[in-house]
């Protein structure tokens, strides 16, 4: 460079007036720029548990986990009752790169399912500490195989979304008609496939299989 101090000279002088770039941290408080990527705030309330923040998550710091209840029957065997979907941020594992909060499926909501807060002060001595609250869904299953299919969260927030257009999608059509938690009844392998059965919850792969046998009258070997 041709006059090499003269940027310098140039920065100083703006220091002097403007004064100086750098903070007085840890000595004054820090506060961060608005773009700034602090500590992922998950929030229950704007949660709905549909877990696609864990599936674009590059660490795998966000961890989904579906607890099952069961219960023994009178015939003796375990049946699946209900189920809760647990959702935690681990921290020590994350980068900070905010992918769940921008693919958040309910980010332009009022209140986020996840925002990047601007908490950076997260140094400890102890690992355990380093996670956010624990989110809690009710799980929704499908009444004949009983897998989970997503939560009733998830489901309320379509229902909000598609308005009237949801009648059209009957396992949306049942949260509606607030036919959830019905207990799951004993059905004998061929009174499942019976029409009247579509209007149950069901999992894609069941409602596959009562449509064919609906329009064939046997069961074709699926997998
Ligand atoms: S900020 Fe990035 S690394 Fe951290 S939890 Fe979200 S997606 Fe995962
Ligand atoms: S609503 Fe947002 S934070 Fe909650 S599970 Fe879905 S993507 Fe993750």
């Amino acid at each position: 460079m041709k006059y090499p101090k003269l940027r310098e000279i140039k920065e100083a002088i703006k220091a002097l007036i403007k004064g100086p770039a750098t903070t007085k941290y840890p000595f004054e408080p820090h506060i961060p720029p608005e773009s700034f990527r602090g500590r992922p705030d998950p929030s229950q309330e704007g949660c709905i548990g549909c877990g696609a923040c864990v599936e674009v998550c590059p660490t795998g710091a966000i961890k989904l986990k579906d607890e099952l209840k069961t219960e023994l029957t009178s015939q003796g065997s375990v049946e699946i009752v209900s189920g809760v979907r647990y959702l935690v941020w681990f921290y020590d594992e994350c980068i900070f790169c905010a992918q769940c909060a921008r693919n958040c499926t309910t980010r332009n909501e009022k209140i986020p399912g996840v925002v990047m807060s601007k908490d950076f002060e997260l140094a400890t001595t102890n690992r355990e500490t380093l996670k956010s609250e624990e989110i809690k869904h009710e799980l929704i299953l499908c009444s004949y195989c009983r897998s989970v299919i997503s939560t009733k969260s998830h489901f309320l927030y379509i229902i909000q979304k598609l308005g009237h257009k949801s009648f059209g999608n009957i396992n949306l059509l049942q949260v509606i008609n607030e036919k959830l938690n019905f207990p799951f009844k004993e059905k004998k392998f061929f009174q499942f496939y019976q029409r009247e059965n579509l209007y149950e919850i069901l999992c894609p792969k069941c409602r596959r299989r009562i449509f064919l046998f609906d329009e064939y009258g046997y069961l074709l070997k699926s997998k």
